[in-house]
């Protein structure tokens, strides 16, 4: 079976656009195997010759953070038991959020490496800039990354693919 990259983090911060870019637009997999949580859907994704899967998590939205976290975990580390690595997807215009911090906890007590993408960082410029807060969560390098416009993901997809 092919490695599995888990893409993690709040909602409404782009993991669906980000999975959707690293993923190149191939068709979502939704597996039909008894206790694989209904909305998280599966895509082929490869990065030079490295091929894996791309797991999209936290379908479920909410107004009120404080709503959404018990669902989240309950997915987050349902697709990490699986995963040989994650992506923690931080929005770089919000700034960092409690929401971010409490996932980011949840994360350092996994044995699965993480890569850091602060998104919606459509200016490299501006981007490190916003990412640089993110170091607090000491989870490593925050990478800048755009989802819509692409900037970024290869150096992030470079980083990704020496876990696999
Ligand atoms: P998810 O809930 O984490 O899956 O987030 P979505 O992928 O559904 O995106 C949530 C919102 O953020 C949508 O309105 C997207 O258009 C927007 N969005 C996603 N990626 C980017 C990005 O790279 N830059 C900007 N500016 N907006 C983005
Ligand atoms: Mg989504």
């Amino acid at each position: 079976p092919l490695p599995i990259v888990a893409v993690i983090g709040r909602p409404n911060v782009g993991k669906s656009t980000l999975v959707n870019r690293l993923a190149g637009g191939r068709d979502a997999i939704v597996h039909d195997q008894p206790g694989v949580t209904r909305d998280r859907t599966y895509r082929n994704a490869f990065w030079g010759d490295r091929d894996f899967q791309v797991v999209d998590t936290g379908g479920l939205v909410f107004d009120d953070e404080t709503e959404f976290l018990p669902f989240i975990r309950e997915q987050a580390l349902s697709a990490l038991s699986e995963a040989r690595a994650a992506v923690f997807v931080v929005d770089g215009q919000a700034g960092l959020t409690d929401g971010d911090r409490e996932i980011a906890n949840w994360l350092r007590q996994h044995p699965v490496p993480v890569v850091l993408a602060v998104n919606k960082c459509e200016s490299p410029t501006e981007g490190l800039a916003l990412a640089a807060e993110f170091w607090e969560l000491g989870l490593g390098e925050p990478y800048p990354v755009s989802g819509i416009h692409g900037n970024g993901t290869g150096e992030l997809l470079d980083l990704l693919v020496t876990h696999l």
